[in-house]
């Protein structure tokens, strides 16, 4: 049976990487596996290089005066390595969801931490707005997409201090100014690749300027003078994305891949609009074209709605528990038939109520 991954991460990842993955563990350099090789070898620094590389010239960031890392800990690591790196005195932080208040709750060992705005009030429904941004702040510090909650931030604010922003569940999925963000980090594990990496873009002129100690792994010039390999990188799933971002370019790049998830964003939510049976849970004009998140109207549907889509291979529809329901994770690999197939399952369900 096809199946249909709308799983919210780990996710769908797509079949010709995973097939290029999937033999270069038994075979990559002469007969000998990617994961038993040196890490030092020319073919597995080639591989990080080339990632590297990819990762900028996909942002649009060649030239700019920013670095890109491949390293280990998941986007979790990066809460606490932002503000170890970046808080000198204070730093400012929108709050628009789980992840949001967790890399809050990360920076507060450090320092003294500004909320400028939160949904919390809301669960997190909406994206805040029409709030300042402290010029006197070592950094303002965004989530850019919430993947529980199914938001995403439209229009970034133009900062007055370095901007950091949280991409875990956007990146690469559609164009913006990333020149805009002075540091950017996202796991690897929704539009790049397997878990066990996380990808940090961060534009070198802000480092240095922090007078505490920091630990050589948790220290973005160490990681930036060893060129990304200070100590045995995660070599799977830095192939492993070398290859989905090799895919993406192949296919023209974020502006290409954009277009296709609009048309399944917006078929997604015009279902959900149409439908009487369901109802959306973020506010519209916030609404992520990543995580679509929704009710049924009804709840002793469920039963029946739930048989619906996993007999037509659907996967990982199941919402997170904080929001209860359902969500439509459709990330860079997801395709637009896959759509198709949910939103003929949400049609049928009213044909049949
Ligand atoms: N930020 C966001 C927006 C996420 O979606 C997630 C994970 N789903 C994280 C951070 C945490 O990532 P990790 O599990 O890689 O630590």
């Amino acid at each position: 049976m096809q199946r249909h991954n709308f799983s919210a991460g780990p996710c769908v990842l797509p079949q010709e990487v995973l097939q290029k993955a999937s033999q270069a563990l038994l075979d990559f350099d002469n007969g000998l596996s990617l994961i038993e090789i040196s890490h030092r070898s020319k073919a597995f620094v080639d591989v990080m290089e080339q990632a590297r590389a990819l990762a900028l010239e996909l942002l649009g960031l060649e030239g700019k005066g920013y670095k890109a890392l491949f390293l280990q800990g998941g986007a979790s690591t990066q809460f606490l390595m932002v503000a170890q790196n970046l808080l000198e005195k204070k730093a400012a932080y929108l709050n628009t969801g789980t992840w949001s208040d967790k890399a809050i709750k990360e920076a507060r060992i450090f320092d003294d931490i500004t909320e400028v705005a939160s949904s919390k009030s809301a669960n997190f429904n909406y994206i805040p707005k029409g709030f300042d941004i402290p010029e006197d702040h070592d950094y303002f510090h965004l989530t850019s997409n919430n993947t529980i909650f199914g938001t995403q931030i439209k229009n970034f604010p133009k900062s007055p201090i370095p901007l950091v922003c949280d991409m875990s569940s956007d990146i690469f999925s559609r164009t913006l100014d990333f020149s805009q963000f002075d540091l950017i980090y996202a796991g690897a594990q929704k539009n790049m690749g397997p878990a066990g990496t996380t990808l940090v873009v961060v534009k070198e002129d802000i480092l240095g300027k922090v007078s505490r100690k920091i630990p050589s792994m948790l220290d973005y010039k160490v990681h930036i003078d060893k060129s990304s390999m200070f100590n045995t990188p995660p070599v799977f799933a830095v192939y492993t994305s070398m290859l989905t971002l090799q895919w993406l370019k192949d296919l023209g790049g974020i502006a290409a891949i954009e277009k296709e998830n609009e048309k399944k964003s917006r078929l997604m939510y015009s279902e959900i609009d149409l439908n009487p049976l369901f109802k959306g849970f973020a506010a519209k004009e916030d609404r992520s074209d990543m995580n679509a998140t929704f009710t049924l109207t009804n709840d002793d549907l469920k039963d029946t709605f739930d048989t619906m889509w996993k007999e037509a291979g659907i996967n990982g529809l199941n919402g997170h528990r904080s929001v209860g329901g359902y969500r439509a994770s459709m990330y860079n690999a997801l395709s637009l038939d896959s759509v198709k197939v949910l939103v003929e399952v949400m049609s049928e369900l009213e044909s049949k109520a």
